[in-house]
């Protein structure tokens, strides 16, 4: 790109377009990075840097860019029919074909599905067809949703308010009635002197303790994403999920699974449920369902939930223009096509994965680094003033912001949440693009003060 179109597209996004979760004011100031093209793990800008992108764009790029079967599956559907919705009694190929196949791959009686746009559509879904599933049985008192601090479950009114995100709270008036919020996980924070199986276990009964204090006949379902991803790859201890899986249970609290990071390879296996062991009544999907290339979210429901929503409840009011949109279907089907065909899951597991830890964990023994966690293919490193104790900077998030913007200097796309440097590169890098993402994140911890 010349100089005068990179300076004029900067102009018009400055004068015209308004940058989600950004300092726009700011931005305009210093100007946006325009990413032109990609292949593989990279990507590049508009004065043609090669910047490895361990983020996968926003945790969803599992497959890298440039494949051009996504984007001959996508010409080839909207060739055919570009457009139909399953409402009116009617369908398309690739909807029905994609809803059997989400069906078969998800763990347990996961076997209906409900298509959104996104995944805080398919979470916006999910509060409504939960409080229905309760008031058709003659419960609508069982009402509350719980959610978890600093969990994230997208940007719309109910997503933002299922999340605990204090920042996105304070905008708009959020949570909306009949949501509560519970600590997470978070060991490494606020773990303290306990051992991380103790504060999993007591984390997990915080579930049971608010259950109790709200009355169980009030409480509807639990949200909670298997790691929860923007909080800063909060991996829980081996104790929590089966303990919020008993509690779920003895207190008829629907369980809500949001993969929409985890689903799809990124922990090692297909769904962070398998992972953990986690027993899902609901799942929220999106972002590696198409690899990013096309929006599509999905809420996966279980077999008896769908039995009461579709055997009682009369007609559901409820329906997005674009669910089900067959050309991003179509594009879904060759992503979990290729997913298998390749058998990329797999290898992530056995092979990739294991190096990809090996590597991670021992950018641990960096100064600044107070932890290096992962799990599968995500992971984050805590960076601390004083190792090892796990107290944080004093100016929360200054360090990893630097240490981010560095990064890219050095060719390296890693996301920052407060101090914690995170971790989600595309599920098919190799061995080697591993080797350049360690060599290239020493780099920019070495040169982080
Ligand atoms: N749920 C989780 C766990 C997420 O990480 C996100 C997005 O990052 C969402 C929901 C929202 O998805 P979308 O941005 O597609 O609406």
């Amino acid at each position: 790109m010349s100089h005068q179109h990179i300076e004029q597209l900067r102009r018009l996004d400055a004068d015209h377009h308004l940058h989600p979760f950004t300092d726009n004011a700011a931005l305009a100031k210093k100007g946006t990075r325009i990413l032109t093209r990609g292949e593989g793990v990279y990507v590049y800008d508009q004065d043609g840097h090669k910047l490895l992108d361990a983020f996968a764009g926003l945790w969803c790029v599992n497959l890298g860019y440039g494949r051009r079967e996504l984007a001959e599956a996508a010409s080839k559907q909207m060739n055919e029919l570009a457009y139909y919705n399953s409402f009116f009694q009617c369908t398309t190929e690739p909807t029905v074909r994609l809803a059997a196949k989400l069906a078969e791959l998800a763990p347990g009686a996961l076997n209906h599905v409900f298509f959104a746009g996104s995944g805080s559509e398919a979470n916006d879904t999910i509060l409504r067809l939960v409080r229905h599933y309760w008031a058709v049985q003659g419960r609508p008192e069982k009402f509350i949703f719980i959610g978890r601090q600093n969990g994230y479950h997208g940007s719309t009114v109910a997503g933002a308010s299922l999340g605990g995100m204090g920042a996105m709270h304070k905008q708009g008036g959020l949570p909306i009635p009949g949501i509560e919020h519970i600590a997470a996980p978070y060991w490494f924070g606020e773990g303290g002197e306990l051992s991380a199986e103790e504060f999993g276990r007591q984390r997990a009964l915080a579930l049971e303790a608010k259950i109790l204090e709200l009355g169980a006949e009030n409480v509807a379902a639990f949200i909670a994403e298997p790691i929860q991803g923007a909080a800063g790859v909060i991996i829980p201890p081996d104790s929590y999920w089966p303990e919020i899986n008993r509690i779920c249970k003895q207190y008829q609290v629907l369980l809500i699974a949001d993969e929409v990071i985890c689903g799809f390879g990124r922990t090692g296996q297909w769904f962070g449920s398998q992972t953990f062991g986690i027993e899902p009544d609901l799942m929220a999907v999106a972002k590696g369902l198409t690899s990013g290339y096309l929006p599509l979210g999905a809420v996966l429901i279980s077999d008896p939930v769908a039995e009461v929503l579709a055997g009682q409840g009369g007609e559901l009011a409820h329906g997005y223009t674009y669910s089900g949109h067959p050309v991003c279907c179509a594009v879904a089907l060759e992503s979990l096509r290729i997913l298998q065909d390749e058998r990329i899951v797999e290898r992530c597991a056995d092979d990739t994965g294991p190096y990809l830890a090996e590597r991670w964990r021992a950018l641990g023994e960096h100064p600044l680094v107070g932890e290096a966690r992962i799990c599968g293919m995500v992971g984050a490193l805590e960076l601390v003033p004083r190792k090892p104790s796990r107290a944080f900077f004093a100016d929360r998030g200054r360090v990893g912001g630097l240490c981010r913007d560095i990064a890219l200097e050095e060719g390296l796309i890693l996301r920052a949440t407060w101090d914690a440097m995170l971790l989600s590169p595309p599920l098919v890098i190799s061995r080697s693009e591993i080797d350049e993402l360690a060599e290239k994140t020493w780099r920019a911890l070495d040169r982080t003060e």
